[in-house]
C-alpha cells in the first residue's frame, strides 16, 4: 500500500514522465553487470523495484527522498547499472532512483568541474577539453555516471598519476540523507566525501560531484609486444616512471590478446603492452620497450578511447564474451608480479590482466576456468598465501577498509536503514 501510495505522490512531484510502474521499466532499473560472476550469477537474491523515479535535479532528488522516508519504502539509487556485484539490484524491491536525467554540467573552472550525479564521463571528458583540461579519473565503462563510479567504481583511465577516485579527486559532493527533512548537504574534501566512496549509495546519495581536472596533455596510443610477461612488467614499471606518466597502462597475457582484434597492433601468440602517453616521452617509451626485448608495433594517436576499453573489467567482458566458462578475479600487491609465475598455478587456466595504478605499481584481474565457488574460494586463499591481495567480485556486500565510517555515517544519514538494504553487512 505504501508503495501505491508513494508512487502517485511522486507523480504529483515529477509528473508522469518522471515516474513509472511499469513492468519492463521496473525490470530494467533493477538489473546490473552481476551476470559477470557464475556465484552471483547462482546466489544473489532478485530484486524488483515496485517504482522508479527520474528526478531531473537535486531538489527534486530531496523530495522523492523525503516521500520515500515518510512511507518508509526502500531506496536504491542507480545511475547507468554497469557496477559488476549486484550494487545496484534492489534486493528489498521497492523505489529505485534512476540519476540518468540530473545531469547537467554545472561548472567547470581551473582544475575542477561540478556535475550533477548522472552526467557520463563521455560528456564529462568532452566538457573538460573544450576547457583546455581532462578528467583526471574515469572507469573502463566511460558512458557510466560520475555518481555512480564514486559510488560504485574505484579507479581507471588516470589512475597511475591520480590513484583511485578516493585519493583527492573529488574535491566535493552535494549528498541527500534518506531523512523527512532531506536536502543536499555539501561535503568538501578528503574527509568528507569519503564515507561517499565506493559505499553503494547506503549512506547517501550523490546528487553533484565535483571532481579533479588536469591540464590537457597531448595523449597517443602506443602499443607494443613481447614474448615474456616479466620483460613486459618491467617494461610498464619503467614507462610509468616516465614525466609525464602514462594515462593508462595495461599488459595482457596471449589468451586474452586474441579476444581483442586487431593483430597488426596487438600481434597474436605475443603479450600485449599497451599505454596511453603523452607525445613527448613517445620515443623514451619506445627506448625503454627496445631495451626489455619488446617491439613498439605501433603510434596510433587516435587510439586512446581504444585502449580505455581494453582496461580493467573490460578485459573480463571481452574473455567472457568467447569464453563463457572463465571468471575472474581483482586482484593486487606484491605478489602478483612477484610470484606471478606461482600465482598462475593456484587456479586452472589462469589468463592475466594487468592496469598500472598509483605507486607506480599493478593491479588487474586474474582469469580463470570456473570450476565451483568452492574451488574459487580456495584459490583465492592460495593467492593470498603468495602475496597476491584479491577484492572478490563475487559478493554483493560491502567488504573494505572503511565499512565501519559508511556504516556510521549512514546511521546518520539512514536512521531507518532505507537506503539499498542488504549491501552493507551487519556490524
Ligand atoms: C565491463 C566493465 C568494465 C568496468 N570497468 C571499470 C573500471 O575501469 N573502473 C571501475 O572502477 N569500475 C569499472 N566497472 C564497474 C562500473 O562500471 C563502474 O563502477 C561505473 O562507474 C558505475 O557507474 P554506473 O553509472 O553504471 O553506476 P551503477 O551501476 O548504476 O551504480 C553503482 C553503485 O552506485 C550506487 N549509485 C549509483 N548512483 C548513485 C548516486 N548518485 N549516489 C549514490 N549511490 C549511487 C548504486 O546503487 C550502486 O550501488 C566496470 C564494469 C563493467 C561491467
Amino acid at each position: 500500500m505504501s508503495v501505491v501510495e508513494l508512487a502517485s505522490e511522486l507523480e504529483d512531484l515529477l509528473g508522469s514522465v518522471g515516474v513509472s510502474v511499469d513492468e519492463r521499466v521496473r525490470r530494467t532499473a533493477s538489473t546490473d553487470w552481476a551476470h559477470m560472476s557464475p556465484v552471483l550469477s547462482a546466489k544473489l537474491p532478485a530484486g524488483l523495484a515496485d517504482v522508479v523515479a527520474f528526478p531531473r535535479t537535486p531538489e527534486e532528488l530531496a523530495r522523492v527522498l523525503q516521500a520515500a522516508y515518510r512511507r518508509r519504502v526502500p531506496v536504491t539509487p542507480r545511475g547507468k547499472g554497469t557496477g559488476n556485484y549486484g550494487q545496484a539490484i534492489p534486493l528489498a524491491d521497492g523505489l529505485v532512483i534512476d540519476l540518468t536525467r540530473c545531469r547537467r554540467i554545472l561548472e567547470i573552472g581551473d582544475g575542477y568541474m561540478k556535475a550533477e550525479a548522472g552526467a557520463t564521463f563521455v560528456v564529462m571528458e568532452a566538457a573538460a577539453h573544450r576547457a583546455g583540461q581532462d578528467v583526471c579519473v574515469f572507469p573502463s565503462t566511460v558512458g557510466s555516471t560520475v555518481g555512480g563510479f564514486i559510488s560504485g567504481g574505484s579507479g581507471g583511465t588516470g589512475s597511475v598519476e591520480h590513484g583511485r577516485t578516493w585519493d583527492g579527486n573529488i574535491l566535493a559532493l552535494d549528498v541527500v540523507p534518506c531523512t523527512e527533512d532531506a536536502d543536499l548537504l555539501a561535503r568538501k574534501g578528503f574527509e568528507e566525501t569519503l564515507p561517499f566512496c565506493h559505499a553503494f549509495g547506503t549512506s547517501g546519495i550523490v546528487a553533484t560531484a565535483t571532481v579533479r581536472l588536469a591540464p590537457a596533455r597531448q595523449w597517443t596510443a602506443l602499443f607494443t609486444s613481447f614474448e615474456h610477461f616479466a620483460d613486459a612488467v618491467e617494461a610498464g614499471r619503467q614507462i610509468m616512471a616516465l614525466d609525464p606518466p602514462p594515462r593508462l597502462l595495461s599488459i595482457d597475457d596471449p589468451g586474452l590478446v586474441e579476444h581483442y582484434g586487431d593483430p597488426a597492433a596487438m600481434p597474436l601468440g605475443k603479450v600485449s603492452l599497451r599505454a596511453i602517453i603523452d607525445t613527448s616521452v613517445v620515443s623514451d617509451a619506445g627506448a625503454v620497450v627496445t631495451a626489455a626485448g619488446g617491439t613498439v608495433e605501433e603510434v596510433r594517436p587516435k587510439g586512446a578511447g581504444l585502449l580505455t576499453s581494453l582496461s580493467f573489467n573490460h578485459s573480463t567482458y571481452r574473455l567472457r564474451k568467447a569464453r563463457p566458462e572463465f571468471t575472474h578475479l581483482q586482484v593486487g600487491g606484491a605478489g602478483l608480479v612477484e610470484r606471478t609465475r606461482e600465482a598462475r598455478e593456484v587456479l586452472p587456466e589462469t589468463l592475466l590482466h594487468l592496469d598500472g595504478v598509483q605507486g607506480p605499481s599493478y593491479a588487474g584481474m586474474l582469469m580463470c576456468r570456473y570450476d565451483g565457488e568452492a574451488a574459487l574460494l580456495a584459490g583465492i586463499r592460495g593467492l593470498e598465501g603468495l602475496g597476491v591481495t584479491v577484492s572478490s567480485p563475487h559478493t554483493w556486500e560491502l567488504h573494505h577498509d572503511r565499512v565501519g565510517l559508511i556504516r556510521s555515517t549512514a546511521a546518520r544519514l539512514d536512521p531507518a536503514g532505507l537506503l539499498n538494504p542488504g549491501k552493507l553487512p551487519a556490524a
